[in-house]
This record gives structure tokens, C-alpha cells and sequence, in this order.
């Protein structure tokens, strides 16, 4: 029997006592139904909870079922703490709406169990949370220059810009566009490339985490089109 590891990023409730996990593995995203996933004896009740790391079989065809499942990791830090679990949330809700079929999954699911490690490691989950986001653009397509401008390659007088996805020179910045100077965008291609394997706190500001965050949803509402609802609670619990 082969066994499949899978991240639970949102279950749905299902007749009386059954749940549909919505999951992500190496194989990318995938549903199966948990019957009798709700009952308080149910040994796979752990296995239903959103953020979990699980591991488990299920049936072949179109609406696999659950057939047997243990957690590997719950990361109960993460849960312990409201703004970790927000921003937890906001990630898994942009794998589950974003990610199409025919991408690197085993590469993005590796790099989101080490993103789960540090955010369970209580490592600040807003930096965790522009890494990730920064690099899913790339992953989906999306990446950032960082190297010249994009129109006539000049590396003097840059600043960044989301209309060009990265820097321009001043010459071929429209007059109406907003732009950003160095002291932000070294900060930003500092997260964006960052390694996770050895990963490093990259010092910001509060007043730059604001430009950053704001940077990061505009590239979303560009690119993307997909705003989370966790990203609203962010809000209330950040005030930007
Ligand atoms: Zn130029």
C-alpha cells in the first residue's frame, strides 16, 4: 500500500459525519472524503485539522476516500499563536487557489514543509509569510528582476516598479506609475531569493515591512488576481 505525505490545507464538512480534505502533496493538490471523519471516536479526527501534516492511503477513481492516515506533525506552536496561524492560513489558502496542475510540486511541497518548520519554530511569521509569497510568484511564473532595467537594460538610477515586475531606470518609468527606491527593493530582493535551507533574518523597519507588504498584494492583484481571506484578518491584527 502506498502511503502519501499531505499537508491539509481546509476541510469541508460532508453529510452528518464525513469531511472532504483538501490536501497538497508532491503530486499536487488533491480531495479525498474522510467518512466518519467527525465522529469523537474517529482515530482519523487529527487527520480532518487544518495546518496538519499527515500521511495516508486512500482509494483510486475520481472521489478517493480516506482509507488509513497518522499525523506527522500537528505544529502546535504554530496554533498556539493567533498571528503565525493567520498568516499559516493565508499561505494555505494561496496554494489551494493558485497552484495549477502542471508545476514543480515536489519542489513547492518540500519548501512548504520547511516554511511550517520555521513558522513552528516561532521564527516571525510576516517574514516567513513575504518569502513564501515572493517565491510563489516565481514558482508560478511570476518572477521578479532584479538585475537592470527591464526596458533598456541601464543599471543606473533604478527603482522598482509591479507594472514591469521589477526594476526600471527613471527614463522609462511612467510619469503616474508608483515607484520604489533601493532602500526598499534590496530589502525585497534580499526575500526573494533568499535560501530557505539556511535561512537568515533579513532586518526591515516596521515602515518597510508596510512597503513590502503593500509591494507583495499589489504584485498579487496584478499577476494573481487572488486575494485570501486571511489576508483581511492580517489586516485587523497588523493594522496594514
Ligand atoms: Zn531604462
Amino acid at each position: 500500500m502506498e502511503f502519501v505525505d499531505a499537508i491539509v490545507l481546509k476541510s469541508l464538512d460532508y453529510k452528518d459525519s464525513s469531511k472532504i480534505l483538501y490536501l497538497y502533496t508532491e503530486k499536487g493538490l488533491l480531495s479525498v472524503i474522510a467518512h466518519g471523519v467527525k465522529k469523537m471516536n474517529s482515530i482519523n479526527r487529527v487527520l480532518s485539522q487544518n495546518g496538519n501534516l499527515i500521511r495516508i492511503t486512500f482509494t483510486k477513481g475520481n472521489f478517493p476516500s480516506l482509507k488509513e492516515g497518522e499525523l506527522v506533525n500537528d505544529y502546535e506552536m504554530i496554533k498556539s499563536d493567533i498571528l503565525s496561524y493567520t498568516y499559516l492560513n493565508h499561505i494555505m489558502e494561496l496554494v489551494n487557489n493558485t497552484i495549477s496542475e502542471d508545476l514543480d510540486h515536489p519542489k513547492m511541497f518540500n519548501f512548504l514543509k520547511k516554511i511550517f518548520k520555521l513558522f513552528n519554530d516561532l521564527v516571525d511569521p510576516e517574514m516567513l509569510s513575504f518569502i513564501f509569497e515572493l517565491k510563489l510568484l516565481y514558482f508560478l511564473g511570476y518572477g521578479l528582476n532584479f538585475k537592470q532595467c527591464n526596458i533598456c537594460d541601464k543599471n543606473e538610477f533604478l527603482v522598482f516598479n509591479v507594472d514591469n515586475g521589477g526594476l526600471v531606470c527613471k527614463e522609462h518609468l511612467s510619469f503616474n506609475q508608483e515607484s520604489f527606491d533601493s532602500d526598499i527593493y534590496i530589502q525585497l530582493a534580499k526575500l526573494y531569493f533568499i535560501d530557505i535551507n539556511e535561512f537568515k533574518t533579513v532586518d526591515l523597519t516596521s515602515n518597510q515591512r508596510v512597503i513590502i507588504r503593500h509591494i507583495i498584494d499589489l504584485l498579487f492583484d496584478q499577476y494573481v488576481s487572488f486575494k485570501t481571506k486571511s489576508r483581511k484578518i492580517i489586516q485587523q491584527l497588523q493594522k496594514y
